[in-house]
């Protein structure tokens, strides 16, 4: 298993509804730890540019707007696998199908408003982690 990082982000309607701690403490609890974090309002652009993979998708507006919705807190993980542990700490896309004791299982309202996002793979996090923060925003700095 090699080091990871992966991207997560805690959305407008879980930041919102005041759980940014609680959420927090289920990376810490799981040994990922947290190497930087921006909370930031995402515009109209910058939302359609996170998710524009799912630009042809029917629910594209509703997430876009739902992104939109008040500020997001952007946070960059590091541990052992982290990109997949992040994934099962968030639990399945459609918080009917998460497993109680998931990030969403516990906290999510509908399939959209589903409080976390995490990047799937090696490649979307390199870019997603580089869509919120230059390599200086990364602790430790590597040199
Ligand atoms: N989403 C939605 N309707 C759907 C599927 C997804 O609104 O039918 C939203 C949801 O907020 C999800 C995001 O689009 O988190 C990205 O979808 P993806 O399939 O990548 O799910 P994730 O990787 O977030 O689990
Ligand atoms: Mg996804």
């Amino acid at each position: 298993m090699a080091v990871e990082r992966t991207l997560s982000i805690i959305k407008p309607g879980a930041v919102a509804r005041n759980l940014i701690g609680k959420i927090i403490t289920r990376f810490e609890e799981e040994g990922l730890r947290i190497i930087a974090v921006r909370m930031i309002h995402l515009t109209e652009a910058q939302a359609k540019s996170f998710y524009a993979v799912h630009r042809e998708r029917p629910f594209f507006g509703e997430l876009v707007a739902y992104m939109m919705e008040s500020p997001i807190l952007a946070l960059v993980l590091e541990g052992e696998n982290a990109i997949a542990r992040n994934r099962e700490l968030m639990g399945a896309t459609d918080p009917s199908k998460a497993m109680p004791g998931t990030i969403r299982g516990d906290f999510a309202v509908s399939v959209t408003r589903n409080t976390v996002h995490g990047s799937d793979s090696t490649e979307t996090a390199a870019a997603e982690i580089a869509f919120f923060f230059s390599q200086a925003d990364l602790f430790p700095r590597a040199s």
